[in-house]
Parts: structure tokens; sequence; C-alpha cells
């Protein structure tokens, strides 16, 4: 979600600080018709025994979101995670989450030339998610018997995620190959595509932006697209094209420029490692490895406050927040404590040696270069053609809490939302045989940033995607099928949103705090920054409601708006639903500290957005005919 106006902290120090806001306000319709149901929200994807198994990640993530604020243009902010060193380029996966399965394999049948599942067999009626709702909405077909789903079950895997992938590269990497072990094919947008019904896809943009979509086996073109969108990028501190600095007083530093609001107060005193992607010349061509140095390397140091007027800010990004990496006395020659000549001490810039004259190497530092050829195996320097690197904070995503309710860590702006779609994705695959729909995540850079690049959600990139699947069922009339899809498809718009904060209630709107570890958070705004209208908002309540009572804890929707005496922040779904014609609600996950580079989150979060999520990407296509 996109950053609060500073008026919130104002609000916050000058208001009443004890009066409450009322418990959070789940959204209800009085005449609810959905009921309970069989999905595969509950259906076992992996066992957890194989989750175990897996090796250990180094952790890292990144989160961030956008604000509306005053600004015309998003701002967004970054988090850090630490990464493994252990792992590198590739990066380490993280698994889809499965739901523990004490059920036995089923047994399976043989019909039409073939072994299959057997058939699905409803063993009770649906239930009304209320005594009062009556239950109208078939049951999703599912593939076997399912166990009551638990949203702890994502904690850990989130947690492990977000400390493994540190970088906006390494997330979509991460995504990437997720969605392989899943079945999806990679395609590529240079290439011709040949898409099926029942086929599953994604496809990337940059490295730092990804579309997957699954097409229903059933789909015909102009049928509408459920759509999970959001934003994975994070804010952070970027290494300048040229980061190798003078020495400054036997001081190594490092030259880097805040992405969105990163580099701000919390990024003092952190410990930080870097991370990103590498260009190298191999064979006649240029590949990509990912990098992570996930040891604490870089630190921006405070200033302490007994020096007075110069320990108070604000500061200057530019010249007082330049990160130490390492320490060169060698030029101190004994004579600058006498003389005061060490505080004027600054060496003459000079290129590397490193690769030679013209190098690219050549302009970075010198140790920097040989630590990333040193995790790479590179050992020819010149052929380092470029890189994009950045910091982020190493500490590892965790659980705290007395019971470990909380999920603490970096750039959960906007991961989490991101993370949860995409399980809700693959959650959704036993009903897409089932599905005249395409079911869509896309996965956004540059929000953080106002979303401009062609990898930002005003690009073309998902309004190209959507063309080229209609473009690929359409017999004839491409054009009258395509407004079609976009007219019969609904876009959830997920960021993260703020959870009320105990200690600045009267920044919040009574009614309208989302609380932690209940559900997402459907976020409006009264000038447009949100998507959210009462369409939409019943739209996704009748998906939620359809699964109500199917989860060991049902995701609860919450309500949040920004006081009038506030701005709201912006995400990517006005860009996104205007330029497509998409209806759209804004939802998302409730967090913390948003922008600040350690944030806080649920520990069932993660998993009560993979069930909201998942309940309307199967949900939507019957919901949907309720409202045609
Ligand atoms: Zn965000």
């Amino acid at each position: 979600m996109t950053k609060n106006h500073p008026s919130l902290r104002k609000a916050a120090s000058n208001a009443d600080l004890y009066a409450n806001p009322s418990p959070p306000q789940q959204l209800r319709h009085s005449h609810s018709t959905l009921a309970r149901s069989h999905t595969t929200a509950a259906l076992p994807r992996r066992s957890l025994a194989d989750w175990d198994k897996r090796p250990q990640m180094g952790e890292k993530g990144r989160a961030r979101h956008s604000y509306a604020a005053p600004y015309p243009n998003l701002i967004e902010d970054d988090e850090d995670f630490r990464p493994n060193r252990q792992q590198q380029s590739p990066p380490p996966v993280p698994p889809k989450i499965l739901e523990e399965v004490p059920v036995p394999a089923p047994i399976l049948e043989f019909r039409d030339g073939e072994y299959r599942l057997p058939a699905c067999k409803i063993t009770s009626k649906p239930v009304p998610s209320h005594p009062w709702l009556p239950a109208q909405l078939p049951p999703v077909p599912v593939r076997r018997e399912k166990v009551k789903a638990d949203p702890g079950r994502y904690t850990k895997p989130f947690t492990d995620f977000m400390t493994a992938n540190p970088t906006v590269f390494h997330a979509v990497d991460a995504v990437a190959k997720d969605l392989e072990q899943d079945g999806y094919n990679k395609l590529s947008e240079r290439d011709a595509w040949d898409l099926k019904a029942g086929g599953k896809y994604y496809v990337d943009r940059n490295g730092t932006s990804l579309i997957a979509f699954a097409i229903g086996d059933n789909y015909k073109a102009g049928n509408g697209a459920a759509i999970v969108a959001g934003h994975i990028d994070a804010l952070t501190a970027k290494l300048k094209p040229i980061s190798k600095l003078r020495n400054k007083a036997g001081y190594l530093q490092l030259g880097v420029a805040p992405y969105a609001g990163a580099l701000n107060d919390t990024w003092w005193d952190r410990d930080l490692g870097i991370g990103g992607r590498v260009l190298v010349k191999e064979h006649g061509k240029i590949v990509t490895k990912l990098v992570k140095l996930d040891w604490p390397i870089a630190r921006i140091p405070t200033l302490a406050p007994h020096f007075g007027a110069a320990a108070n800010g604000p500061f200057n990004r530019e010249t007082q927040m330049v990160p130490i990496v390492g320490l060169d006395n060698s030029d101190f020659n004994g004579l600058n404590a006498s003389t005061g000549r060490a505080l004027e001490c600054e060496g003459e810039w000079k290129a590397s040696p490193l690769g030679g004259e013209g190098a690219f190497a050549a302009t970075q530092p010198e140790r920097l270069v040989k630590a990333i050829s040193s995790e790479l195996g590179i050992t020819d320097y010149s052929t380092i053609v470029n890189w994009e690197l950045e910091l982020f904070d190493v500490q590892p995503a965790t659980t705290g809490g007395l019971d470990r309710e909380f999920i603490f860590a970096g750039r959960i702006d906007d991961k989490l939302c991101s993370w949860a779609a995409i399980q809700a994705l693959l959650n959704s695959d036993a009903s897409l045989s089932t599905s005249s729909q395409i079911r869509v995540v896309a996965l956004f850079d540059d929000e953080e940033v106002g979303s401009l690049l062609r990898q930002g959600a005003r690009g073309n990139f998902l309004p190209s995607v959507v063309e080229r699947i209609v473009e690929e069922f359409a017999e004839s009339k491409v054009k009258n099928s395509l407004a079609r899809t976009y007219a019969n498809s609904f876009l959830v718009s997920s960021d993260v949103i703020h959870a009320v904060n105990p200690n600045f209630l009267n920044a919040y709107l009574e009614n309208h705090s989302p609380r932690l570890n209940i559900g997402p958070a459907v976020s409006a705004d009264s000038n447009a920054h949100m998507t959210t209208d009462a369409v939409s908002t019943a739209i996704l309540q009748r998906c939620v409601d359809a699964d109500a009572g199917t989860r060991k804890q049902d995701p609860k929707l919450q309500v949040f708006q920004i006081r009038n005496d506030s701005r709201s922040g912006g995400t990517v779904g006005p860009m996104l639903s205007a330029a497509t014609g998409i209806r759209a609600i804004d939802c998302g996950i409730p967090q913390l500290s948003m922008h600040s580079i350690r944030a806080t989150t649920g520990s069932q979060d993660p998993g009560l957005g993979v069930f909201a999520f998942q309940s309307f990407l199967e949900r939507f296509e019957e919901v949907d005919k309720e409202f045609k």
C-alpha cells in the first residue's frame, strides 16, 4: 500500500491518544446468499514433511507500498532482508505451501483409457457461512478430500521467503521457480505463444515484474479474468552507476541512492547486505546472475547525541547517510592526530585497476568487485558488463510476541500480498478444470516510485498479456472479445494496509482500523486513490463468504479508510482499472510500520491473505453471475 501523509503523524501527536477506535467492522451483506461450500482451499499441495526437507534457505525479502499522499505520484518504501550466502544464483526457491492432509492418497480409477483420480464425491451439504444465509453457490469441485486449512501453515514459508529473497530480482526469480515447480510454463514476450485451455503460464518483464495466469479448461474468448495484482518492489538504496567513492578519514564508503522513501530514519545503524543482478559476458552472450552478499557489509552510522546540534536532523541523504563498507588507513602518517589533518583527509578519486582501463569493474569499489566475483565464480573482472545492486537489511524475518503472534520482517510492503496471491493461485489448481475463466496474478515493479516504467503497472504489461491470451482463443472479432473480457473481469488490487497502532489510535478513523490476524482489509478512499466501491466490495465479500467455515480460521474482511485530515496512499488499482475498464477493489493485508526498514504483520495474516485471494480466484466466476 502507499504511504500516508505526514499529517497522520501530526494528528497522532496532537490528538487524544486515549480514545480507542471501535472494534474493526466486518463487511457483511444482510441479504447474502453465499454458502459455505467445498473449495480447494484446504487441499494439500505438498506435505509439511516435504517442506521441512527443503534445503535451508537464506532469508531475504522485501516489500513496499506506494503512498498516494499529497503527491501526484506514488511514493514507495522498501524493507530488506538477508539472503543465504550458500544460495546464490539461482537463489533458493520458496516452496509453494501445501496443507497437511491426514487423508490417504486417492485410489486411481481406470477411466477413459487411463488411470485418473476418482470422481469428486461431495460427502456433505454445503453449509451456510451464517445460519441465516441460504446455500446457493455450487461447490467448487475438488479432486480429493479436504481438511480444514490452518493459516498458520503459511507463517514459516512466508518468513523463509522473505529472508531468502531480499531484492526484487530474487523475489521474482523465486516466484518463477515456484510456478515452474507447479507446472507453469515460462513464456517470453519476444516469442509467439501457443496457449491451451487448461494451461498454466507465466511471463516476466525485466526480471522485476511477473504475470502468472492459468486458463480454465472451459475458457472461451470474451470470458472474464479473475486478477490479483500487487507490487513486488520495496524501498531500497541502490548503488550509483559509479559507486566507488574517495576514501574519507580512513573509511571506505559506497555511493548509493534511495529508491522511493529509503534512507529514511529507520535506516540508521542497521546491518546491511548487498544484492541484485550482475550482467556477465560468457561465451559471447550476456547472462544475468543474481547475487547476495548477506552478511552485514554496510552501515550508516548515527552521530551520537553528545555532539549537540550536529546530531539533530533533518539529515542530508547525499552527504550524511553514506554507508561505510570498510577501513583503509593506508594514508595515515601519524601526524594527523596533532595537526587535525585527519579531518581533511580525503584521497583522490581514481579508478580501480580491476578489469583494465575502461572496464565497468574499474568504476566500482575494488573490494566489492572481488567479493561479488568470488560469490559468482568470476575470475576475469573485465567480463562484468554491468550490475544493479542494492542494500538490504540482513536481519531475518521472524515470528515474535509472547505466543509468536507477530511477524517481524523487512520489505513486507508488498511482498506480503504478492506472496499470498501466488500461493492462492497455486492452491487453485484443482478447480481449474471446471473454470471458464482466466486466473491471473500480476506482480509489478516500480509501484513505490509511480509505476511509470515498462515493468510498472502504468506500463502495458497486463493489457498486453490479456490481449495475447484473448487473441489466441478468439476466432474472429478480437477487439470485441477483448472488450468483453475486460468487462467480464475483476481486479483485486492487493497492497498492504495500515494496521491499527495502539500508540497512535487517534491517527486512525473509528471503525476503520484493521487489526492483525483477522483478515485482509478493504481500503476505500473518497478521492479515488483506491478503486473500492459498493459493487466491488459486494463481489469480493460474496467470494470470501462462499468459503466461510471451510478453514480453521476464516479471513474476515475488515475496512480501512484514512481520516479526512490525512491523505490516502495509492496502489496499482486505479491505474490498472482505468487502463482496462476492469471492475476493481483495493484489498490488502494489514501491517504496522509501513515503509520502515523493519515492519510487523500478524503471524496468521499471510495465510488469511492466501485464503481470501483463493476464494476470489475460485469463486468469482459464480459470484459474478449474480451481478450480471
Ligand atoms: Zn505497497
